[in-house]
């Protein structure tokens, strides 16, 4: 079986929460059992699963653009209930934050990724077009293959959804299952 990562992108409460700040919708909603069914293979198998999460100082610039969320400290900017148990940090788990769209801007993702050495990188979590979309563009720069759940990602802009996962199959090359 290849070496394998799973990166869960922002799949934290302001964006997945109904009453979360930056809430990504039903659509959002929709694809948490699917995460979790994925995350608890992975962590079933003891194969590492890396959480990219989003984590601003309280007057970011990048509010100007969004909503306040994520705040780093508040419980808006913590993973979600229904994968806590995998959520749990060990040597197979890392949790890695950000405050841009990508998980590699000023971040040790590179560093993890280069630790971990895997075949195949797997990507679940929320926005499609944001976050996940420029996480998985740098990854194919750096040659990895990636593959991206289509049940396990999720937009609160359904068209953008679509586009970006044409765009990360056609362009990027990343394998969408
Ligand atoms: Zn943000």
């Amino acid at each position: 079986m290849p070496g394998r990562v799973l990166l869960i992108v922002d799949m934290l409460n302001d964006f997945i929460r109904e009453n979360g700040s930056l809430y990504c919708g039903p659509s959002a909603a929709r694809i948490i059992e699917n995460v979790a069914a994925v995350a608890k293979e992975f962590a079933d198998n003891n194969e590492p699963i890396i959480f990219i999460m989003d984590a601003h100082e309280p007057d970011d610039l990048e509010f100007t653009r969004f909503p306040r969320h994520c705040v780093k400290g508040s419980s808006g900017a913590d993973i979600i209930n229904e994968l806590a148990s995998v959520a749990v940090h060990g040597k197979n788990v890392e949790k890695v934050t950000k405050n841009r769209y990508s998980g590699f801007f000023k971040t040790n993702l590179e560093e993890l990724l280069q630790r971990f050495n895997p075949d195949e990188i797997h990507v679940v979590g929320v926005c499609t077009n944001i976050c996940v979309l420029y996480t998985v563009e740098e990854l194919c720069n750096r040659d990895y293959k990636v593959i991206v759940h289509r049940d396990g990602v999720a937009s609160f802009d359904d068209q953008a959804h679509d586009w970006a996962l044409k765009q990360m199959e056609t362009v990027l090359g990343a394998v969408i299952v």
